[in-house]
């Protein structure tokens, strides 16, 4: 049984079958890339929420009901990668940390058109780390990871869990990376190695902008 778009704001209603249509695309290709959601995911509410981070919130596990938010209407530049982003979080919506953030950012570009992929990929590159933004270089070290690693490798990640802040899981990149073979498992524990200082510092920087993310460098990798 496929998953029921609803869309729950007034502003999204004119382009309502286009933004249906591409959430349900968004879905099936972040199960390809990411695996099987956590929860069923039947019915998600899409919701206009201006002047807010976008979020993917839970309102009923057990049930597949979900609710996403999103922070600009369906003409603005942004909203098909904000959208997409927030699809990947509905593999496992409790997961809040930094490599997930990177990682669905990853995914959320290879749903865009070309022009949409350079102003996203500038924005996260030259924009967001320049002001030391965390979702800039994770982007970066993210998809580098993906870069290094097969899909297989990619399509497991989100089954390795560990408790994060608080109410919120996070990921066990230790777990992960044990599973990985060898000479990869070198490549990314380099990457983590390149970027994790970069991170470390900006995670501490934006706590109170982002508060209850996780990060942590996996044993090995410290920089
Ligand atoms: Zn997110």
């Amino acid at each position: 049984m496929g998953t029921c778009w609803e869309i729950e704001s007034a502003e999204f209603q004119a382009e309502s079958s286009r933004v249906t249509e591409f959430a349900d695309k968004a879905f099936l290709r972040a199960q390809h890339f990411l695996g099987e959601p956590r929860w069923p995911v039947n019915r998600v509410a899409l919701k206009y929420q201006p002047n807010r981070q976008p979020e993917t919130v839970p309102l009923d596990r057990q049930q597949g009901s979900f609710r996403i938010c999103i922070g600009v209407i369906p003409s603005d530049h942004r909203f098909n990668g904000q959208l997409g982003h927030e699809v990947g979080h509905l593999l496992n919506p409790d997961l809040r940390d930094w490599y997930v953030e990177g990682l669905t950012n990853v995914f959320a570009v290879t749903l865009l058109d070309s022009r949409e992929q350079k102003q996203w990929q500038d924005y996260f590159e030259s924009d967001l780390r320049s002001k030391e933004d965390p979702y800039g270089v994770t982007y970066l070290m993210m998809r580098e990871i993906c870069e290094a690693t097969e899909d297989e490798h990619i399509r497991g990640i989100l089954r390795h869990r560990r408790p994060g802040c608080g109410r919120w899981e996070a990921l066990d990149t230790n777990g992960w990376l044990k599973e990985l073979p060898s000479q990869i498992r070198e490549k990314v524990r380099d990457i983590l190695a390149g970027h994790g200082q970069e991170l470390e510092r900006a995670v501490q920087a934006c706590s109170s902008t982002y508060p209850g993310f996780s990060f942590n460098l996996p044993h090995g990798a410290t920089v």
